[in-house]
């Protein structure tokens, strides 16, 4: 493969005291405003709307100084940190700030306009002498990042993997049970339906009835296209699909950079922001053919290359060689268990995931007490 692409990395600042989520009501928002052309916030608080319930993720800092105490965090060495912000809980927004904390905002920027008499005007940055774009009103504004907009970029970045995963399943039956032509009209208006217009649907729960909604997730059906006749195979609509949302994506907010490495001229990916490196990462996990297991110890996402986990047996992953040991000495505990209990090693070994011969070792092993 000519290897256009090098890789990337990206890097960005976190204060030591991180972030922090305050609700609209906490920082007294009237209005946040702003963003790219594709994920701009147009909210205002409207008659009897407390706030209470929206939410901005801001910098929990209020000096200079505590705004220079601060750590650069990259994503050399975590391919697969897309993966982790793909399966957060949108809902959990201490979920959410653990995730700011230890890799910064995701660069989706809008401005908070806050009443000027309120805690707003104590934080870090915040401009004295604004106006609420709704209201023209004198406000305290600072710069946000709204928890709908990530909630909308963890179910995006979740649905481009299920679909990448459907994919590098290599299974067409699989993927045409979740990619199915709907020809449901819509039923009223387009919010007030979750049923789909007749097109190509990503369905993320197929076994159950279309009516369902899925709790957690706010479309359960994603459109992937309309009839096109030169769309007919499901396989090919959903990689379609796929490609062109990550180009999408990337579209402005990654461009290439040259650079030198070992002595060569390499062209590597700059992404602007933490989203973009993320979908950058999918994008590297694509031309990769990678894909992920868990570590059977401790349950962290690590990458197969889907050419290797073909056509061998499955053997239990770990993520490095302390998880290894771990699970093979609780392993072995455990058949020294199962052994005063009274199994035969040959019960054992089908108990623990091992052969009768090594049973015996270990048993023997342990009656020396050695461990
Ligand atoms: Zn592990």
């Amino acid at each position: 493969m000519s290897d256009i692409t090098s890789g990337f990395d990206f890097e960005q600042w976190v204060p030591a005291k991180g972030y922090r989520w305050c609700s609209w009501k906490e920082l007294g928002v009237t209005a946040v405003w702003g963003g790219d052309d594709r994920d701009p916030v147009r909210e205002a608080a409207g008659p009897g709307s407390g706030g209470s319930d929206r939410w901005v993720l801001i910098l929990d800092v209020s000096t200079e100084d505590e705004w220079l105490d601060r750590v650069a965090v990259s994503l050399a060495g975590r391919p697969a940190l897309y993966r982790e912000f793909a399966e957060l809980d949108p809902t959990d927004i201490e979920a959410l700030a653990k995730f700011a904390n230890a890799n910064g905002e995701l660069g989706l920027w809008h401005r908070a306009y806050c009443d000027p008499r309120g805690a707003a005007k104590k934080l870090y940055g915040a401009s004295k002498d604004d106006n609420d774009p709704f209201t023209g009103q004198t406000s305290t504004s600072v710069t946000c990042e709204s928890r709908d907009v990530w909630a909308q970029q963890v179910a995006s970045l979740r649905t481009a993997c299920e679909v990448y995963d459907l994919l590098a399943s290599s299974d067409p039956k699989r993927v045409k049970r979740h990619l199915q032509w709907r020809p449901t009209p819509f039923v009223g208006e387009r919010a007030s339906t979750h049923l789909p217009a007749e097109g190509w649907y990503f369905d993320t729960h197929p076994d159950l009835p279309s009516e369902a909604e899925v709790p957690g997730r706010d479309a359960r059906f994603v459109n992937c296209g309309s009839r096109d006749s030169r769309f007919d195979d499901p396989v090919e609509v959903a990689w379609t699909w796929l490609l062109g949302t990550i180009n999408e994506r990337l579209a402005k907010a990654v461009s290439p950079v040259l650079a030198r490495q070992d002595g060569r001229t390499v062209q590597r990916l700059a992404p602007r922001t933490l989203l973009a490196a993320l979908w950058s990462q999918l994008h590297g996990a694509i031309m990769g053919g990678k894909t992920y297991t868990r570590c059977a110890s401790c349950n962290r996402l690590i990458e197969v290359a889907t050419n290797l986990a073909k056509g061998r047996t499955v053997r239990a992953a770990f993520c490095g060689d302390a998880c290894r040991v771990t699970a093979y000495r609780k392993r072995k505990a455990r058949a020294v268990e199962l052994s005063e209990k009274g199994m035969t090693p040959k019960q054992i070994a089908d108990e623990v995931g091992s052969d009768a011969d090594t049973v015996k070792g270990w048993i023997k092993q342990s009656k020396w007490g050695k461990n």
